[in-house]
Formats: C-alpha cells, structure tokens, sequence
C-alpha cells in the first residue's frame, strides 16, 4: 500500500481540549498576511511587531561565538547557567534573593507558561487587565485556568483601579497578572498605583501576583518595580524579565523569573519535562548583555522617545483618531471609534476595529493590530519600533486612508 492511501489519511484528526480553542495569536495572522500580500508583489508596511530594529549588541554576539567554541554545547542545567541566574539575582529589584530564585526560561513567554502550568488547577482564574498581551489570555487557558479580563478603558490610563481588582478578585482566583509598562497600551504604573493594587492584594493572601516587567528599560516615566514597592508580598509574587526588548534580542530566547524558591521549584520540574533548560549558548549571550555596556539602554530609550512623540502627533493631526501618549514600551494604542460607521471609498462600512485594521492592510498596504486581539476593542495598536522611514511610510498611508473616509461617523 502506497503511504498516499495509508488508513491513517482518513482518520478524522481531534485536538486535546487544552488546544483546542488555541490558534495563532492575531498579530502573528497579521504578520503572515502582511508577508503573503509582499510576495505578491504588494508594497506593505508593517507596523504590527513588537520587536526592536536594533542590533543585538556586538559583546553579546561574541560572547555567544565564546560560548560555542570554548565547550557550552552540552545540555545546561534546567534551571539555567549558574552565572546568569546569580547576574539576574543580584539585579532582582526590591529583597535581595539568591540564584535559588531565579529561573531562566526560552523567552519570558515560556516563564509565563512554567509559572501557570505548575500552578494552575481546572477552573482556577487568573485576573488580567485589559488590554493585554494577546498571549496572556491563551497561556492561561492552555494551563487550564480560567481567564478573567477586567476591562480598563482609557478613561483610566489603560490601568487597572483598586476597586476594580477587588471586585474581580472570587474564591478561584490563583493570580493578578500585571504587565508594567503595558503591551499594548504603554500604560505604566507608577509607585502609587502600585501600592493602591498591593493593599487590595494584601486583604486577599492567597492570591499570587505576576509582575510582567519585559518593557523595563523602555519606560519614559521613571520605572518602578511591584516587588520594590511592596516587599512584603515578594513571597506571592513572580518577576518576569528578559532580554527580548531591553537589548534587540527576540530571537535569542532568553527569559526569566524571579519568585520565592517554591514557586521556582515547581516551574524548573515542567521546565525540565518541556525543554531541559533555555539554550546555553544563548544564556551566555544573555550574560554579556546583562554584564555590558548599559549605556545603549538610555540611548535606545531616547530614540523610541522620539518616534513615540512623532507617532501620536501625526496619528492625532489625522483628526479621527484619538492616540494618548504612552508613558512606555513601544507600542501606542490609539482609539478608532470615531472612524466606526464611516464608508471606506470601495463601499465598505468599517464597523469595528478589525475591519479597520483589515482596510488598512487590504486598501492601504499598512498593518496594525486590532485592539479585539487585547481584549479591547475601538482602537488599534501600533508599534513604533520601527526606522523613521518605515514609520514616515505607514503614518502616511494611515493619514491618507482616514482622509478618503465618507459619512458621518457614530
Ligand atoms: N510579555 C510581554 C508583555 C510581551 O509583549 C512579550 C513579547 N511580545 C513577552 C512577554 C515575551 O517576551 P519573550 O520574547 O522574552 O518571550
């Protein structure tokens, strides 16, 4: 029998119930999309990733070639090299902790997978502020928790409020998942609003809070650490760092963990059933880069600044868009609905935010992503991580796109 007409063609294929809701996130659809629609020949400018134009820097590069040739090729232990879970202790913010709490994934998304999958059981529910990172939401799902978004519109800076976070907080929660400063929205809180959230957290000691600070080094406003703020909830509390965005290093894959030694146990015992440990050579890459010159992190930051201000200008000069500025990352989140309802001039009524952000990509060769993928709808979000020319390009196209709009919006 030819493999071709093997028995096993027709079986029908079933997904487990943990993946079956699972489908990739809307930002990687759209990022297909963009590059189907260029190999088509189409001119596109995507503004839909979150991830920095800089190079990795040259001591990290070569200490990766270090790491190779001098023998770091063998399985690493789980938890992560030696050396870099200490350099990450000795730079965890707020009680001092030791290696013994650190636990160094592939990217800080595989953290936040270890930290659900250990502790997660059925039904268990996780608070998350919206909106938020898209892959929150399926983490917690795949892990068998069960999200719980709370909405936090921009009448209150995209954050999370007090009375809202006691409001979502029942008998089932396991987590408060906080992302300071915020993907998608650039909110970022401040020591206030940190201790507001840390009172309404300390009335309610069995709920654990993960403290997503990925965008550290890209605040505009001074940066400030839930653990630095309130030491005392640091034994319920899981640190999430990397150095995806601080230093231009998404492919990499390092990521990691900060959290009391129980919790870090638990998510080294999945890690090492999952992966075995991140890859060693790119922990060394990790190392230099945390050891290395700091300077580029200012330097960076003034240069996203800058972009920052140029993006909201000419997003706000378009007239139907309404774009505050984000306090950090690099993202601005921007709302649309005042362009809902108006007539593109093919005939079609863009009636939410995704059929926005489709016209924009379809009828104008820009992609950004529906704010619906963060659990907010009426706005779009926009990464200025981008060269000056290619944002000059995409901001062109979005003036020119809202411009050619008819009707009368609602
Ligand atoms: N958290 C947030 C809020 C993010 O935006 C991202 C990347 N988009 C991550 C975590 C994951 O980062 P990493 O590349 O280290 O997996």
């Amino acid at each position: 029998m030819s493999v071709l007409t093997s028995p096993h063609d027709s079986t029908p294929f079933r997904r487990a119930r943990r993946a079956a809701g699972l489908a990739l996130s809307d930002i990687v659809q759209i990022s297909e999309e963009s590059a189907r629609l260029k190999a088509q020949g189409r001119d596109i400018v995507a503004l839909s990733t979150g991830e920095p134009d800089f190079p990795t820097p040259a001591h990290a590069i070569e200490a990766a070639h270090e790491a190779a040739r001098s023998g770091l090729t063998k399985y690493p232990p789980t938890a992560g090299l030696k050396s870099l879970r200490a350099a990450i202790a000795a730079r965890a913010p707020g009680p001092e902790v030791g290696p013994e709490s650190v636990l160094v994934s592939t990217g800080a998304k595989q953290v936040l997978a270890m930290a659900m999958l250990a502790t997660l059981d059925p039904g268990e529910e996780v608070i998350l502020p919206a909106p938020c990172w898209s892959s929150y939401g399926d983490i917690v799902t795949m892990a068998g928790g069960r999200a719980v978004f709370v909405p936090c519109p921009v009448e209150a800076g995209f954050k999370l409020a007090p009375h809202a976070l006691a409001a979502a907080i029942t008998s089932r929660t396991r987590w408060l998942l906080l992302n300071s400063p915020s993907n998608p929205s650039g909110a970022t809180y401040g020591a206030g609003a940190l201790a507001a959230l840390a009172e309404v957290l300390r009335a309610h000691p069995r709920v654990w809070v993960l403290s997503d600070e990925i965008y550290e080094h890209l605040s505009y406003v001074p940066f400030v650490s839930l653990r630095e703020v309130a030491p005392d909830l640091a034994g319920r509390m899981l640190v999430v760092n990397g150095v995806s965005k601080a230093y231009a290093m998404t492919g990499w894959r390092i990521g990691w963990g900060i959290g009391p030694a129980a919790l870090i146990d638990a998510m080294e015992a999945v890690q090492g059933q999952i992966t075995s440990g991140a890859c060693a050579i790119a922990q060394a890459a990790a190392l230099a880069a945390l050891e290395g010159d700091q300077e580029i992190l200012g330097q960076r930051r003034a240069v996203m600044r800058a972009r920052r201000d140029r993006v909201v200008a000419a997003l706000n000069a378009t007239g139907l868009i309404d774009c505050p500025v984000p306090e950090g990352a690099f993202y601005v989140f921007p709302s649309c609905m005042r362009i809902l309802g108006l007539r593109t001039p093919q005939g079609e009524v863009l009636e939410d935010d995704r059929a926005f952000c489709r016209s924009l990509l379809q009828d104008h060769g820009v992609a950004v992503v529906p704010g619906s993928a963060f659990g907010l709808p009426g706005h779009f979000r926009l990464s200025f991580a981008y060269s000056n020319e290619t944002l000059s390009a995409g901001l062109e196209r979005i003036a020119k796109a809202v411009s050619s709009l008819q009707g009368t919006a609602r």
